[in-house]
């Protein structure tokens, strides 16, 4: 059974991923990761695609990103976070108006094929599809 220390519950049960929140403070293991991956590939920046709900639940968020920010402009990589004010239906909205197709994006925490439809990151896709006044093309599994 597979759990991350500090989390009571398993994230797997009866051989199904279950639905867990993400891991606050995340960003911390990603972003290096991916600054040092744009440096090695000869990129100059890392576009992180957080919005505005994603610094409802890391309150510190802003601080944090800012950081690494700095991190990245010590080796020559800029750190943006372009939608980190908006709110995540005004991003869906923009980026339909740009021809983006919302099937080809992933929300769900569980990493199945289709969408779990319960987990928190499918409600919040949910609940942006509303609020956007868009049709949801979403596949969920409930
Ligand atoms: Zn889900």
């Amino acid at each position: 059974m597979f759990r991350i220390k500090g989390v009571s519950v398993p994230f797997i049960e009866k051989g199904w991923l279950r639905p867990h929140e993400p891991i606050t403070h995340r960003n911390l293991v990603i972003l290096p990761i991916a600054i040092a991956f744009a440096k090695e590939k000869g990129y100059g920046e890392v576009i992180i695609a957080s919005v505005k709900e994603d610094c409802e639940y890391e309150k510190d968020r802003i601080i944090v990103i800012s950081k690494l920010k700095e991190l990245g402009s010590m080796i020559g990589i800029k750190v943006s976070t372009p939608f980190a004010l908006m709110p995540k239906w005004m991003l869906l909205r923009l980026g339909t108006a740009s021809g983006l197709d919302p099937s080809d994006t992933y929300s769900c925490l569980l990493g199945h094929a289709y969408h779990c439809g319960q987990c928190s990151q499918c409600q919040r896709r949910k609940e942006a599809f509303k609020q956007a006044g868009l049709s949801d093309p979403t596949r969920y599994y409930s």
